[in-house]
C-alpha cells in the first residue's frame, strides 16, 4: 500500500502538482490572481497553502484556504498538519462555525467560506491574510459565489494580496473572466480510464440497487475498494446497514469494511475512510467524496445520480432540502474517482437516456436556488446598498433577491426603504440563519434568554437522538421520554436541561440514545453564542417552567411559519394555503395533540411536505407578531383569548383595518 510504505515526503513528491511546483509559483508571483485548474487529487487542496508557505509569503500575513464543505477544511487542516509535522491548531489549523482550531501561531488556516465571509465584516480589507486560496470553486456554493465579489474588491484595493482560485476540471474560463482576464495554470493530469455501465432498466428503489452493485462486485471481482455515492445520511445509514447485514448472511465470503462518510459524522469516524485496510473497504458517501476528499484506491464507483440539496421553493418562499438529480458535470466526476490509481470500472444507476436528456450540463449555482436573506443581511451590513448591482458573477433571480428582503422585512431586520434596523444589526451578529437570530435576540424581552439559547443551540447541532437499527422501538421509547406535549423545540429543552441535570454525563446520554458527543458540541455551541448575547448586552434570563413564555419567544422568529390544522396531523400553510404534515417524529405526533395551530422550524418535502420541528402557538400570538398574514378577526374567532388584553392595548385593531 502506497501510503503505508512511503514516506509523507515521497507520497508529496508523487502528486501532479509537484511537477510544475516551480512554474505555478513563479505564476503566482507574476500575478495578483491566477486560475488553478486540476483534476481531483492532483493535490491542490493540500499542497498548494504549504508551497505558498515554503515561497515565504507566511511571512507576510496569513495563508488562507477556503472550502465549502466543514469535513473538508478539517480533514484537510488535519492531512497538511501531519505532512508538516506539526500539532493541528499550531502552525496549521482550521475554522469552521462554532468551531475555531487556531491560534496565535496559526500560519496556514483552512475554513469554510462562510467564515471568511464573516471575517470580511469585521475587515473588510482581510489585512491578516497575505494569500487566499479560494478552493472547490466549481462547487459554486452560495458563500463562495458572494466572496467573489467581495475578494475581487479587496484584490482591487490591496497591491499585496494573492488570490488562487482552484477548480475541478470545469469552468475556469468563466472564473478568469470574471476576474479580469487572469491566468489559467492547469496541472497535467494522471488519470486512467474508466468504463461506464448504464442500468438498463430505471430502478426503483436506488439503496437496494446500490446494495446489490456492491455485493456483486464484492463476490465477482478482485482487490479495489468501492466508493458509492447516495444522498444523505439516512440513506447512507441504511446503505451500510444492508451491505454489513446481508454480507453476514453469505457465509465463507472475505470480509468488507463499510464506512460512512457525511457532514455530520462525528470526526474520528470520518478519519476511518483515509485508513488503511487489509479488507476491501466500501465507502458509501454524499457528494463530499465527489471533489472534496480525495480516497485512493477506488477502483469502482456507484453511482445513484442523486444528490441533497437545498432548494428554494418560491412556491412556499423558503429552502428546502430534496432529494435532486445531480448534473452530467456530477456524473463525471463521480465516475472519474474510479480511476486515480489505475482503470476503474463505474456503475450508474439510471440508465444511458436518463443521463442525456434528463440531467442538466452543469449544476445550478446555489445562489440561484436557494433563499438569500443571510446574504442580504451580510451584503447590507457591508454597506452594499443595491444588491441588484453588486457584482456576481451570475446574480441571482431578482425575485429571489426581493422575496429574501421581503423575508427580512417580515422579520423587522429591514425597514420599509429597505435598510437595516437596529434588530438587523444585532442579526448579523450571529453566525445564525436569520429566524434563529430574531427569536434569540427576542428571548430576553420574553424572560426565557436562557431556554432559547439552549433551543437555538440544539437546532445547532442536527441529529441528537439516535436510532439504531434493530433497537428502533427501544430508541423511540426513549425518546418519547423526554417529550413536551406541546412542542418540539421544548422536548429539545427538555434533553438538554436533564442532561445538564445529570452533570453533562455521556453515560447518561448514551443510555437514553441521544448523542453524547452532539450534546457536547450543543454545550460548546451554546458558549460561544452566550457570549455575542452578552457583546450585545442582553438580559440572561429564565422562566424556570413557564413555558408559555418560551414558546412566544420561538413564534416570534418562526410566525412565518405558521400553519392551521385542517385534519389529524394535516395543516394547512397560513401564509400560502399550501397543505403540510406533521412530521412523525414531532412529539406533537406521538403525544396524539393537535393543536389548531402550530410553527414550524422547516419544512422537509419528500412524499409530502413535512414540518419539522413544531410547537404549537396561540393564535393571538401570530396576529400579534405576524399581523401580515394572519388577521386580528381571525384570531378573535378563538376561545383562547390569552392575549385578547394586550392586543387591544397595542392597538393591532388599527392593523387589522389596514
Ligand atoms: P486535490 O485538492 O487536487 O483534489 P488533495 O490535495 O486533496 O488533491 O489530495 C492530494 C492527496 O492527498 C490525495 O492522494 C489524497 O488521497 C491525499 N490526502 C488528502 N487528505 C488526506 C487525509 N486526510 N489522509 C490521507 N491522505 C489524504
Ligand atoms: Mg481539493
Amino acid at each position: 500500500d502506497f501510503a503505508k510504505s512511503k514516506t509523507i515526503k515521497e507520497q508529496r513528491e508523487y502528486l501532479p502538482v509537484y511537477s510544475v511546483r516551480d512554474e505555478l509559483l513563479t505564476v503566482i508571483r507574476d500575478n495578483k490572481i491566477v486560475i488553478i485548474v486540476g483534476e481531483t487529487g492532483s493535490g491542490k487542496t493540500t499542497q498548494l497553502t504549504q508551497y505558498l508557505h515554503e515561497d515565504g509569503y507566511s511571512k507576510e500575513g496569513l495563508i488562507g484556504c477556503t472550502q465549502p464543505r466543514r469535513v473538508a477544511a478539517v480533514s484537510v487542516a488535519k492531512r497538511v498538519a501531519e505532512e508538516m509535522g506539526v500539532e493541528l491548531s499550531s502552525k496549521v489549523g482550521y475554522s469552521i462555525r462554532f468551531e475555531d482550531c487556531t491560534s496565535k501561531e496559526t500560519i496556514i488556516k483552512y475554513m469554510t467560506d462562510g467564515v471568511l465571509l464573516r471575517e470580511s465584516l469585521i475587515d473588510s480589507e482581510l489585512n491578516q491574510y497575505s494569500a487566499i486560496v479560494m478552493d472547490e470553486a466549481h462547487e459554486r456554493s452560495l458563500n463562495t459565489d458572494v466572496l467573489f465579489g467581495i475578494l475581487k474588491k479587496v484584490a482591487q484595493k490591496r497591491r499585496d494580496i494573492k488570490l488562487i482560485i482552484t477548480s475541478a476540471t470545469m469552468n475556469a474560463e468563466r472564473f478568469a473572466d470574471f476576474f479580469g482576464n487572469v491566468p489559467i495554470f492547469t496541472i497535467p493530469g494522471r488519470t486512467f480510464p474508466v468504463q461506464q455501465y448504464f442500468s438498463k432498466t430505471i430502478q426503483e428503489d436506488y439503496v437496494d440497487a446500490a446494495v446489490k452493485q456492491a455485493l456483486t462486485i464484492h463476490l465477482q471481482n478482485g482487490p479495489g475498494d468501492i466508493l458509492i455515492f447516495m444522498t444523505g445520511q439516512e440513506d447512507i445509514e441504511a446503505t451500510c446497514y444492508l451491505i454489513a447485514e446481508r454480507l453476514q448472511k453469505l457465509e465463507g465470503v472475505t470480509p468488507m469494511l463499510v464506512l460512512p462518510i457525511y457532514s455530520q459524522l462525528p470526526s474520528d469516524v470520518q478519519a476511518k475512510i483515509f485508513e488503511a485496510s487489509e479488507f476491501r473497504k466500501c465507502v458509501v458517501a454524499t457528494n463530499i467524496a465527489e471533489t472534496s476528499l480525495t480516497l485512493d484506491g477506488v477502483k469502482f464507483v456507484i453511482d445513484t445520480g442523486l444528490c441533497k440539496l437545498k432548494v428554494y421553493n418560491p412556491k412556499i418562499g423558503m429552502d428546502a432540502l430534496q432529494i435532486t438529480p445531480i448534473s452530467q458535470a456530477n456524473a463525471n466526476q463521480r465516475s472519474g474517482r474510479a480511476g486515480r490509481t489505475g482503470p476503474g470500472i463505474c456503475y450508474r444507476l439510471y440508465t444511458d437516456t436518463c443521463y442525456r436528456t434528463e440531467l442538466l450540463e452543469n449544476n445550478i449555482p446555489e445562489i440561484q436556488r436557494t433563499n438569500l436573506s443571510n446574504v442580504v443581511l451580510l451584503l447590507k451590513s457591508l454597506n452594499v446598498d443595491n444588491l441588484l448591482e453588486f457584482d456576481f458573477m451570475d446574480p441571482p433571480p431578482q425575485e429571489t433577491i426581493l422575496n429574501s428582503m421581503y423575508q427580512l422585512w417580515i422579520l423587522g431586520a429591514l425597514d420599509n426603504t429597505g435598510n437595516l434596523t437596529e434588530l438587523g444589526r444585532k442579526m448579523v451578529e450571529f453566525p445564525l440563519d436569520p429566524p434563529l437570530s430574531k427569536m434569540l435576540i427576542m428571548s430576553d424581552q420574553f424572560g426565557c434568554s436562557q431556554e432559547i439559547l439552549t433551543i437555538v443551540s440544539m437546532l445547532s447541532v442536527p441529529s441528537i437522538f439516535f436510532r439504531p437499527k434493530g433497537r428502533e422501538q427501544e430508541s423511540d421509547a426513549a425518546r418519547e421520554k423526554f417529550f413536551v406535549v406541546e412542542s418540539d423545540h421544548l422536548t429539545l429543552l427538555h434533553v438538554y436541561d436533564q442532561w445538564k441535570m445529570h452533570n453533562y454525563d455521556q453515560e447518561w446520554a448514551t443510555k437514553h440514545f441521544v448523542h453524547g458527543k452532539a450534546l457536547k458540541k450543543v454545550r460548546e455551541v451554546r458558549s460561544q453564542l452566550l457570549d455575542i448575547m452578552k457583546q450585545l448586552k442582553m438580559e440572561m434570563n429564565s422562566v424556570g417552567t413557564d413555558w408559555d413564555q418560551v414558546r412566544k419567544a420561538i413564534c416570534s422568529g418562526y410566525f412565518h411559519n405558521a400553519a392551521k390544522i385542517k385534519g389529524i396531523g394535516e395543516y394547512v400553510n397560513l401564509r400560502t394555503g399550501i397543505p403540510c404534515v406533521l412530521h412523525p417524529s414531532s412529539a406533537i405526533y406521538g403525544l396524539g395533540f393537535t393543536p389548531d395551530y402550530v410553527v414550524y422550524h422547516e419544512l422537509v418535502m419528500t412524499t409530502k411536505e413535512y414540518m419539522q420541528c413544531v410547537t404549537a402557538v396561540d393564535p393571538h400570538w401570530l396576529a400579534e407578531m405576524g399581523p401580515m398574514f394572519f388577521s386580528v378577526k381571525e384570531a378573535y374567532g378563538q376561545n383562547s383569548n390569552v392575549l385578547k388584553r394586550d392586543i387591544e392595548k397595542k392597538g393591532l385593531r388599527e392593523m387589522e383595518k389596514e
